[in-house]
């Protein structure tokens, strides 16, 4: 099977397909679009990228102009998407697909006023894309009632808790018929996903398209070992000398984005930071500058990114590697979209090597090193048997810590010292770090890499 019409899908969705400009159906439609059709669940590991919005707006759309209701609207699709950019995303894809059909959707999401939304709901509407606090809010207000929902999709769902919305799910599916068709993609799955899925899946077909398998095929990977401060006039070299024109440099924090966009800017570089803290008319403006071609460079953070869905980006930049393996495969999956190719570059500092080594783990493949740049720095290459996430010291941290150890216990504390270095900075600092940078992932330190192993 390696065409649309093959797939079972109406001629009015063949059109909308062609004028999109696809000719082949990506492996997750393949596989998800004939079960959805004939009624099934679909279980899918597939990540932004795959075209796995087409997967189930297609068969979703066709199921439902089946029969469209007479009078007023009411919602038959749910879709639950973890952030507001995916969300718009999602809506921009119905839009897309939907152009040839008589069946209407409306996009809803926190940080913004809510009247238009609160208006398009009591116009009456087939398809709801949301993400889970909106959404609750509204069916709080009586503005939502999803008891004739038909499709229940939940779209990056490793995502979802993550963020911390499985009470929100939890909610959502109560409020639910019994009788419906659900779709769930993750990126990974992980037990507690498997859990989920398990809740509310019925019979479910199950697919899997692996991120290994797409990501790295047409992504060029680069590692540069680089000390942490030479990171910035390594990228300004490259974005220069390569003449970027569309890419995105990931960072670990929110501060970091903010603070690498002025230095960019200092450098003449124009560049936009997209991150939660930033206000959503703030995030739309970035991203429209982005897709526009006016600002060439985008900085993010993780959460920020996912869902970033810009065809034309040539280079990722792993400015800070990710502490998760996982978000490597996100983030480089930001390039060599829609069949094309691109270069991801992972700058690697000494404090990140073991990220390195974990990230290579999952991949299960050594990424080509690139040392012939300016700023090599070999001290940044991982030793032989390193362990994955473990963050090398260095001379300043280990000094303060021996010094740490030396000091005398008192005699009814018998804990080892670092243990009661550790917890009273987790208690201290913590709360300083997560306001500081939103809870964005860890910092690097050598303090925190004894939770950073406990963690793997
Ligand atoms: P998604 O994974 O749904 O975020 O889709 C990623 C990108 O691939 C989007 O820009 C889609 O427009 C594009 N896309 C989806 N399906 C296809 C296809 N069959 N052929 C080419 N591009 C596609």
């Amino acid at each position: 099977m390696n065409n649309f019409e093959s797939l079972g899908l109406s001629k009015k969705l063949l059109q909308a397909v062609e004028s999109e400009g696809y000719t082949t159906p990506t492996p997750v439609q393949e596989q998800s679009i004939p079960p959805l059709l004939a009624g099934r669940d679909v279980l899918g590991v597939a990540q932004t990228g795959t075209g796995k919005t087409a997967a189930f707006a297609l068969p979703v759309l066709q199921v439902m102009s089946r029969s469209i209701p007479q009078g007023k609207r009411y919602i038959r699709a749910l879709i639950l998407s973890p952030t507001r950019e995916l969300a718009a995303q999602i809506g921009e894809r119905f839009s897309a697909y939907s152009e040839n059909l008589n069946l209407n959707h409306k996009v809803i999401f926190g940080g913004v006023n809510q009247n238009p939304q609160v208006r398009a709901l009591q116009k009456g509407l087939d398809i709801l894309v949301a993400t889970p606090g909106r959404l609750l809010d509204l069916i709080g207000q009586r503005h939502i009632d999803l008891s004739r929902v038909e499709f229940f999709v939940l779209d990056e769902a490793d995502r979802m808790l993550d963020m911390g919305f499985i009470r929100d799910i939890n909610k959502v599916l109560k409020l639910l018929p019994k009788k419906r068709q659900n779709l769930l993609f993750s990126a990974t799955m992980p037990s507690s996903i498997a859990d989920l899925a398990g809740s509310f899946l019925y019979n479910a077909v199950k697919i899997d398209v692996s991120p290994k398998e797409i990501t790295v095929d047409r992504i060029e990977q680069k590692i540069m070992f680089v000390r942490k401060a030479d990171k910035r006039r390594l990228l300004v070299q490259i974005i220069k000398s390569q003449k970027v024109k569309c890419g995105i440099v990931f960072t670990r924090t929110k501060h970091g984005a903010n603070r690498l966009v002025k230095q960019l800017d200092q450098s003449g570089i124009s560049a936009a930071a997209i991150h939660g803290n930033k206000s959503q008319g703030a995030r739309t403006k970035a991203l429209a500058g982005f897709k526009a071609g006016r600002i060439p460079i985008l900085v993010a953070t993780d959460i920020a990114s996912r869902g970033i869905d810009v065809d034309g980006i040539t280079h990722v930049f792993n400015y800070d590697l990710p502490n998760e393996p996982e978000s490597y495969v996100h983030r480089i999956g930001r390039t060599a979209r829609a069949g094309r190719s691109g270069v991801a570059y992972g700058f690697c500092d000494n404090s990140e090597s073991g990220y390195l080594v974990g990230i290579q783990q999952l991949i299960g493949t050594e990424i080509a090193v690139d040392d012939s740049h300016d700023f090599h720095f070999p001290g940044a290459i991982p030793k032989p048997g390193q362990r994955p996430g473990k963050i090398k010291e260095n001379k300043s941290q280990k000094k303060k810590k021996s010094i740490d150890n030396k000091k005398p216990r008192s005699g009814a504390d018998k804990k080892p010292n670092q243990y009661r270095r550790r917890s009273k900075n987790n208690s201290r600092e913590g709360k300083n770090r997560n306001h500081r940078n939103g809870n964005n992932g860890p910092r690097q330190g050598g303090n925190r890499s004894h939770r950073q192993n406990n963690r793997r």
